[in-house]
């Protein structure tokens, strides 16, 4: 009996601490979930594409104290999908071209369930031989994809910021020893800002990142590139990586990797390439020569959650030299297991900061093993096709200029006008983007590049298919037609 009546049932301390569903329970709560979730991917295309996230005091209305009881899940599945996740960007939707799309496949969602469900550790290889093997058999056919050696070793990671993080690690490891503070790192001003945040994580500080030059078309100039690291060496510092973008986040660009890898091998420097956005489309043999001499780096950032399209919370890291790898994160402690042969068996503990993880190669499995290979870089080869056929129709429209076409998916252009100045042109092209976004029929994003502001498209969601196209062509079309830089 409880103090406060007889109305309450009796409750043991048992009871009351037991964290279990039963099997009818568990039932109906994974029917209710499965239903939200396929009924709201049904509905992804009638969606707003942008979402309406000026929500500042609903969040503010959000915050509370941690609840002392607890409630039944239905009321608070309907909050989520009612409620918080429709204001959000629709980055599942077929209409999403902001940043880097991706959708997220379905049967990862199942993956993550099977592996939170059955909650194996797979940290070590040992506690989990077969599942753990799974992860592996991924991470070797990215190997194989990015066409690196047998001698290579990977680690799945949460995205392409870890990734670069931990090669950053292994190059410093490989080049610089102790004598950190002489390191300089090398990256084009296009390159992702991860390469600055892993820089000063791996201990690099800002002045000893160098910025290098883009041409024309936003990929690395290598001349400015050799004279650099020539002028550093001449000061006595020890260039010894540098990173290059197998496709940047503004505009595209991929850096001419080839001479980029010439540089590295002759002046002795690693080579890491930002494969974030763009390394997946070297899954397509037609597609490779877009990205010669990615095969060659050192390491490779990959992002599954971007060019593969999973859920984001996958990104992947390629080590050229696996046991490089193996040496930054070889570890151990008197209570733990005994460590397999490294060339026999592959333990993520080993290769990786993490011990205790989820497990986030099942995700990539279930994926690969239920799509299939060939239906994946069908998938891959269409977003191009689209990319391709959208800036062409774009760039026919009057007073549009592609300022970057597409390399692989993703384009630029802004509104122009024949003695129109700069600033002009920019305040016009931001303000389209802002009433094409308005129309939450499709969602683009800018940047500023030289200070010129563009609209870029990334074509990347597996969701994006020719409708979604004609929505875009059709929603810029009538607001650059809107445009009062036009109209004058
Ligand atoms: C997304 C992206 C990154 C960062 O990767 P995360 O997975 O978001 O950590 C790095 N470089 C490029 C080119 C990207 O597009």
């Amino acid at each position: 009996m409880t103090a406060d009546g007889d109305s309450a049932p009796t409750t043991t301390l048992a009871d009351a601490a037991n964290l279990e569903f039963t099997a009818d329970e568990m039932h109906a709560m994974s029917d209710a979930v499965a239903s939200r979730i396929i009924d709201h991917i049904a509905r992804l295309s009638e969606q707003p594409a942008a979402g309406v996230v000026a929500t500042d005091a609903f969040c503010r209305g959000l915050r509370e104290s941690a609840p002392e009881t607890g409630v039944s899940l239905d009321p608070l599945l309907a909050d989520l999908f009612d409620q918080y996740v429709p204001r959000s960007f629709n980055t599942a939707g077929p209409g999403y071209f902001a940043y880097i799309p991706a959708g997220g496949l379905f049967p990862a969602a199942l993956a993550d369930f099977i592996s939170n469900g059955v909650n194996r550790f797979t940290g070590i290889w040992l506690a989990a031989p077969a599942l753990v093997q799974l992860e592996a058999n991924v991470l070797d056919w990215f190997r194989d994809w990015m066409g690196f050696p047998p001698s290579t070793r990977g680690l799945l990671t949460t995205g392409s910021s870890m990734a670069t993080f931990n090669a950053i690690v292994c190059a410093r490891e490989r080049h610089l020893g102790a004598d950190i503070r002489h390191g300089v790192v090398y990256a084009s001003s296009q390159a992702h800002h991860c390469v600055q945040k892993s820089a000063r994580l791996a201990g690099i500080q800002r002045d000893r990142i160098r910025s290098i030059p883009v041409d024309a078309e936003f990929r690395m100039r290598t001349g400015e590139l050799s004279s650099r690291i020539a002028a550093d060496r001449a000061m006595g510092l020890r260039p010894f990586l540098v990173v290059s973008s197998a496709g940047t986040t503004n505009t595209g660009a991929v850096d001419p990797l080839d001479a980029v890898a010439d540089i590295c091998a002759s002046d002795g420097l690693w080579h890491h390439v930002d494969g974030a956005y763009g390394a997946f489309f070297h899954m397509c043999e037609e597609l490779r020569p877009l990205l010669a001499g990615l095969s060659r780096a050192d390491s490779l950032a990959l992002d599954p959650h971007k060019g593969l399209f999973l859920p984001y919370g996958t990104g992947a890291l390629l080590v050229r030299e696996g046991a490089e790898l193996q040496r930054v994160h070889a570890e151990t402690a008197d209570y733990m297991p005994g460590m397999p042969d490294a060339d026999a068996f592959y333990d993520p503990s080993q290769h990786g900061p993490d011990l205790s993880r989820g497990f986030p190669g099942l995700r990539v499995w279930l994926c690969v093993k239920m799509y299939g290979a060939r239906r994946l870089r069908t998938a891959i080869l269409e977003k191009r096709t689209l990319a391709l056929e959208a800036a062409e129709r774009i760039g026919r429209l009057p007073g549009i200029a592609i300022a970057a076409p597409p390399q692989l998916s993703l384009f630029a252009f802004h509104l122009a006008r024949a003695g129109a100045t700069l600033a002009d042109e920019n305040a016009a092209t931001r303000a389209m983007l802002d009433r094409v976004v308005a129309r939450q029929r499709v969602m683009v994003s800018g940047c500023q590049v030289d200070g010129r502001f563009l609209i870029r498209v990334c074509v990347l969601s597996f969701r994006t298919r020719r409708d979604a196209i004609d929505r875009l062509v059709d929603d810029v079309r009538q607001e650059a037609e809107a445009s009062s830089l036009l109209a004058v």
